[in-house]
């Protein structure tokens, strides 16, 4: 029976025997060029299904093991797809880039944050979405962290997720640049990788309790 292949970003798929990848797209934005080059590496390995997930990249299933490597290669990316317990590509809604109601740039914002973070290694998968402004098309507050523009700076949540059990973030700070929403997610992901408990970022805050939490990231 085979498995996972997380050094491919392979995920063994319901016939336990072909792979599904998820090529990286940084902020959802995609170009003629890269979605050519996905198109034809999808006729070329007889890729028969792709779909859009709900992080905004395109997966491709059905995938033979033997061919993962040329796949990756041909899209030009090194292998990885994100998967597992790390941090995955940020979700970003399309913000003041096209959006007249967002207030600041989510898909720069998004791109910045992979840049810093995407791929760290943390004790459960941690999902990051981003939204323009308070209507949150990005679905901030059922992210692990969540950010939401406002004309102020960002606000950002914590411990929101959709999963088995449902929660919604809670507020953590708001008002924040740019460059300090970087830095404050770089201490809630040290901070968690800290205490080694293998829980999803929201269980992992009730079970610490949101006060501590908050005193020890903000200090
Ligand atoms: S969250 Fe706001 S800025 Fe983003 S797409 Fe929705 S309305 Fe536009």
């Amino acid at each position: 029976m085979k498995e996972n292949i997380p050094e491919k970003g392979a995920s063994v798929q319901k016939d336990m025997e072909t792979y599904a990848i998820i090529p990286y797209i940084s902020g959802g934005i995609v170009d003629s060029t890269m979605l050519r080059k996905i198109a034809d590496v999808a006729d070329k390995y007889d890729v028969k299904i792709m779909k859009l997930t709900s992080e905004a990249r395109i997966s491709l299933h059905g995938i033979k093991e033997e061919d993962l490597d040329d796949v990756w290669e041909d899209l030009g990316m090194t292998p990885g797809g994100h998967i597992g317990k790390c941090v995955r590509p940020a979700k970003s809604c399309i913000g003041d880039m096209c959006c007249k109601k967002g207030y600041q740039d989510s898909v720069g914002m998004g791109k910045r944050i992979n840049e810093f973070y995407c791929g760290v290694s943390t004790p459960r998968k941690l999902k990051i979405a981003v939204s323009g402004c308070p209507n949150s098309c990005g679905e901030s507050a059922v992210r692990d962290i969540g950010l939401i523009g406002t004309g102020k700076g960002w606000k950002l949540l914590v411990g929101g997720n959709c999963g088995i059990k449902p929660r919604i973030g809670k507020l953590l700070a708001k008002n924040l640049s740019d460059d300090e929403v970087i830095a404050l997610i770089g201490k809630i992901l040290d901070y968690y990788n800290a205490q080694g408990i293998e829980k999803r970022v929201g269980a992992f805050i009730e079970k610490i309790g949101f006060e501590k939490f908050s005193q020890d990231v903000l200090g």
